[in-house]
């Protein structure tokens, strides 16, 4: 917890109990952690003499062993449709992207957790950018204080434009678990975020034991990126489903709703890719595969990337897929795109990754083939363009 650049506790990383050690540990009663709690994250605040009700001495004190300190913003992109987006540059000049959707009254804020990802499924950019690493509770927080910021200081009715935190940015949660569930902590805490349980999301590509752990942990909503329905295409197209089969991870999906005995449903999201998973019979496969399983299932219509090899299925065919789900009773929504504009629909984060599995060069190498130029790998988010 003490970053090694400064020697200091980055008190972004600390969720309430956490905190509560720190100024313990400090000689400080506990109520100075909350004070300082709700400086931090709800009034944004990252100098310690602006904290007005603590006094000089303990105000000197912090900033001599701690700092509260956010990763850089290397780019600040605004949508027509209000979609922002926001490149957030790490220590090592890795960056990852976030991005905030407001519908109506709700803003939901879109948060990675790595940089890059391992799994590599075939449709989606963030696995063709390799992995470089997991982030680290603050940077995974500093996401959201980055954006809870961007809005101005709240009021102190306590209107925050964050509603809904969805952990579907770059990267898999579950294989970054310590990080992730403590960050999901502070953004439930009402000294943290104040979100509700149910609009924490936590989605997974399906790692099987820790969707088994999560729910001993921290209770947030699971969404599953299924994306087939059965075990074959699901192979291609998500490869993890090799070690972890479509069987298991419904079993995992089913006993995660019963623990919880409330009225909670998985969230299956499911792209659709032209002429690959969106043809009637995967549609019966699908209605088959969850017909035990209280679920709900968001289809999202394939955002493309060059080189990807896919293309989204018309309106026809999504409405089409759509409907047979409804008329077997499944609550079936179509995910609107947003943000097209400045590349923040979902699968379209690439931050930038210095990659360690080499897949991005082979993936560069893919693009150079075809476009027969080079694109720099420091350039890769521009590919994206
Ligand atoms: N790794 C996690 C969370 C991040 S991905 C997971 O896979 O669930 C967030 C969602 O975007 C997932 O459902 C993912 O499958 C979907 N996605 C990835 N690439 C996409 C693309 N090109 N078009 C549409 N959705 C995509
Ligand atoms: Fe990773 Fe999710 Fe993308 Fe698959 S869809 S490569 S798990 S970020």
């Amino acid at each position: 917890m003490t970053a090694p650049q400064t020697g200091k506790t980055n008190l972004l990383a600390l969720n309430r109990p956490q905190m509560e050690a720190f100024f313990e540990s400090i000689g400080e009663k506990k109520f100075r952690a909350h004070q300082v709690m709700k400086w931090v994250h709800f009034f944004g605040v990252n100098d310690f003499e602006a904290m007005s009700n603590l006094g000089k001495v303990l105000r000197t004190r912090l900033a001599e062993v701690a700092e509260i300190r956010a990763p850089e913003i290397a780019l600040q992109s605004f949508s027509e449709d209000g979609t922002r987006k926001w490149v957030v540059r790490l220590d090592n000049g890795n960056c990852v992207e976030t991005v905030f959707i407001p519908d109506g009254e709700r803003g939901t804020l879109c948060v990675s957790s790595q940089v890059g990802c391992a799994l590599d499924c075939s449709f989606c950019s963030t696995g063709k950018q390799g992995f470089q690493r997991d982030l680290t509770v603050d940077e995974i927080i500093g996401q959201v204080w980055l954006a809870h910021r961007s809005f101005g200081v709240p009021d102190n009715r306590g209107h925050r434009h964050i509603t809904n935190v969805v952990m579907m940015g770059m990267g898999e949660p579950l294989l970054n678990f310590e990080n992730v569930i403590t960050a999901m902590e502070i953004m439930k805490d009402d000294l943290g975020y104040g979100v509700a349980k149910k609009r924490v999301t936590l989605s997974t590509s399906g790692i099987v034991p820790k969707m088994y752990e999560l729910y001993d942990r921290i209770d947030v909503a699971l969404a599953v990126s299924l994306h087939a329905p059965n075990d074959e295409l699901r192979n291609e197209l998500v490869p993890v489903n090799k070690k972890y089969p479509l069987a298991d991870l419904i079993a995992a999906c089913k006993e995660y709703v019963t623990k919880f005995n409330d009225s909670r449903r998985v969230t299956m999201e499911y792209v659709l890719l032209d002429g690959v998973n969106d043809k009637f019979e995967h549609a019966e496969q699908l209605i088959e595969l969850l017909k035990d399983v209280p679920s709900k299932i968001n289809l999202i219509p394939f955002n493309p990337f060059p080189s990807s090899g896919y293309k989204r299925p018309n309106g026809l065919r999504i409405r089409a897929f759509q409907e047979r789900l409804q008329k077997a009773g499944f609550v079936t929504t179509i995910r609107t795109t947003r943000g097209e504009d400045i590349d923040a629909a979902c699968g379209q984060l690439v931050g930038q990754v210095q990659d360690r599995t080499r897949r991005a060069e082979q993936w560069q190498a893919k693009i150079q083939d075809k476009h027969n130029k080079k694109i720099p790998l420091s350039d890769a988010s521009a590919a994206n363009r």
